[in-house]
C-alpha cells in the first residue's frame, strides 16, 4: 500500500489514484498546498497495485522512445496562435488535427478556483483555455481512467501534462495504444497551488476587482523578455516582465515554491517517456536566427515513430526546421538537471500560514526597486536586445567560432 515517508518521492501524478479498484485512494493537500496520496486503510485489499503503478517506484520508462531524439524547431504559421502560445504554438496545432478527427485531447486548464486541472475535450472551443502554459500542478484526478476507457472504444486521445504524468499514465495503462498520442514538455518544476492563490489574490485587492483571465509569458514585451499578464473584470490589467514579477521571480530566480520531489526529479534526460516533447527553444537566436521573430519558437524532440508520424500530419501548418547540433541538449538545463533547493523555499514554506503572500515575496522573493524596473525595461528593450545579438555574432565571426 501507497505510503509517502518522503514528500521527494509523490509527484502527485494520480496514478495510484486511478488504479486503486476500490477507491481506497484520496489526494489530500498538504500545508503547502501540494496533494499526495492517503489511503483508507478500512477500504484497502492490499494488492498493492498502487505501489506497482507508481512511475517514482517503478521507473523503467517504455520500449521504443529513441534514445537519441529528432530535435525540431518550430513555431505554427497561425499568427493568432503563435502569439497566444507560450512557445511556437506546436501543442495547438497538434491538438487541432485531433480534434479534426474527432478525437479527443486532454490538457491543462484554470478551473474557477484558479487551481489548474485537467480535462479530457471533444471540443475544439475548449482549446483557448487548453493553451499555454500554467506554471502551478495540475490536478489529473480520474482522468486517467477516462482516457483508458476512450481508447479501448477506439478514440484518438491525446494528452499533453508534465513528464511524471505522462509517465504515471504509461504505468496505469501497462501498455501501448495505436490510438494514444501523448506529449510531454521540458519542465522546470512545479509551483504550489496556494502560493498561486496568494499571488492572485494580492493582486485582486491592488486592482479591486476579481482576476478574470492569466497569461504566462505574455509576449507583449516579446517572447524573450515573456510578461505575466492578469486581466480583471473593471477592465484593468496588470502586466509584469519576467524580472519585476513576484511570482516570476519566485518561481525562476528563487527556485521558491515548487513541489519536493521537483527538486530531486526522476524524470529528467534521455529517452523521454512521451511520443513529442514541448518546449522553449532557447538559444534559437544563435543556432538558428532565422527561426526567431522573438514571437515564440517551439523545440520538438520526435522521440517516437508515433510522434514522428503525428508531426508528419501537421508539419504542413508550421514554419520548421530540422537542428543537428548537440548544442540543443545544453542550452536547455531543465532538461537535464533539476533545480536546487534553497534557503528562500524554506523559508516561503515555514511561513506560509503566518504571512500574507506580500510579506512573503517581500522577505523572501522581493520585486526589484523602481529604479531598477526602469533599467530592466530599458536593457529589455526589443531593439537593444536586437542590436546585442547582432553584436555577439559579429563578435562570434571575428573570433571564427
Ligand atoms: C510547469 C511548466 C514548466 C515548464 N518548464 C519549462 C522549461 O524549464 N523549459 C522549457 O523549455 N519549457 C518549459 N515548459 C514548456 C513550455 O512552457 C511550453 O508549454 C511548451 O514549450 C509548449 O508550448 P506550446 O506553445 O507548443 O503550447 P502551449 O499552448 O503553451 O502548451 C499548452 C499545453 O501544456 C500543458 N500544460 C500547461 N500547463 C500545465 C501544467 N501546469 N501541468 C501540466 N500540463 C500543463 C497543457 O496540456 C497545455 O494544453 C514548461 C511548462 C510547464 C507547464
Amino acid at each position: 500500500m501507497i505510503e509517502i515517508q518522503n514528500k521527494e518521492n509523490c509527484t502527485s501524478c494520480f496514478a495510484c489514484y486511478n488504479v486503486c479498484p476500490v477507491n481506497a485512494i484520496e489526494m489530500i493537500k498538504d500545508s503547502e498546498g501540494f496533494k499526495y496520496p492517503r489511503v483508507n486503510k478500512e477500504k484497502c485489499i492490499n494488492c498493492g497495485l498502487c505501489d506497482k503503478t507508481c512511475p517514482v517506484i517503478n521507473n523503467k520508462g517504455k520500449a521504443g522512445y529513441y534514445a537519441r531524439p529528432k530535435v525540431i524547431a518550430a513555431y505554427t504559421k497561425n499568427n493568432h496562435i503563435r502569439l497566444d502560445s507560450t512557445s511556437g504554438g506546436v501543442f495547438s496545432e497538434l491538438a487541432k488535427k485531433i480534434y479534426q478527427e474527432n478525437g479527443y485531447v486532454c490538457g491543462a486548464i484554470y478551473n474557477k478556483e484558479w487551481e489548474v486541472e485537467h480535462i479530457v475535450s471533444n471540443d475544439i472551443k475548449d482549446l483557448d483555455n487548453l493553451r499555454s502554459s500554467k506554471y502551478l500542478q495540475s490536478d489529473i484526478n480520474n482522468i486517467f481512467t477516462q482516457i483508458k476507457k476512450l481508447l479501448e472504444k477506439g478514440k484518438k486521445v491525446l494528452i499533453c501534462g508534465s513528464p511524471c504524468q505522462i509517465s504515471g499514465l504509461n504505468n496505469f495503462l501497462q501498455k501501448d495504444y495505436p490510438n494514444l498520442y501523448t506529449i510531454d514538455f521540458i519542465c522546470r518544476g512545479m509551483n504550489s497551488p496556494k502560493i498561486f492563490k496568494g499571488y492572485i489574490k494580492n493582486l485582486e485587492n491592488k486592482y479591486k476587482a476579481r482576476a478574470v483571465k492569466v497569461k504566462f509569458k505574455h509576449k507583449i514585451h516579446g517572447w524573450h523578455n515573456f510578461s505575466t499578464k492578469v486581466d480583471f473584470e473593471n477592465g484593468k490589467s496588470y502586466i509584469g516582465g519576467r524580472y519585476e514579477d513576484s511570482f516570476m521571480i519566485g518561481y525562476l530566480k528563487y527556485n521558491a515554491f515548487m513541489r519536493p520531489s521537483c527538486y530531486n526529479c526522476k524524470f529528467k534526460g534521455l529517452p523521454r517517456r512521451a511520443d513529442i516533447t514541448l518546449a522553449d527553444f532557447w538559444g534559437i537566436e544563435r543556432i538558428s536566427p532565422k527561426m526567431d521573430q522573438n514571437k515564440g519558437t517551439s523545440m520538438i524532440y520526435i522521440n517516437s515513430e508515433k510522434g514522428q508520424k503525428l508531426f508528419d500530419e501537421i508539419k504542413e501548418n508550421l514554419v520548421y526546421e530540422e537542428i543537428v547540433s548537440d548544442d540543443v541538449f545544453k542550452e536547455n538545463v531543465s532538461m537535464k538537471r533539476s533545480v536546487e533547493m534553497t534557503k528562500e523555499r524554506q523559508g516561503v514554506f515555514k511561513n506560509i500560514d503566518k504571512l500574507s503572500y506580500k510579506e512573503l515575496s517581500d522577505r523572501y522573493f522581493p520585486e526589484p526597486p523602481i529604479s531598477k524596473k526602469i533599467k530592466i525595461r530599458i536593457k529589455n528593450n526589443r531593439v537593444a536586445v536586437k542590436i546585442k545579438n547582432i553584436l555577439r555574432r559579429i563578435y562570434k565571426n571575428i573570433k571564427g567560432e
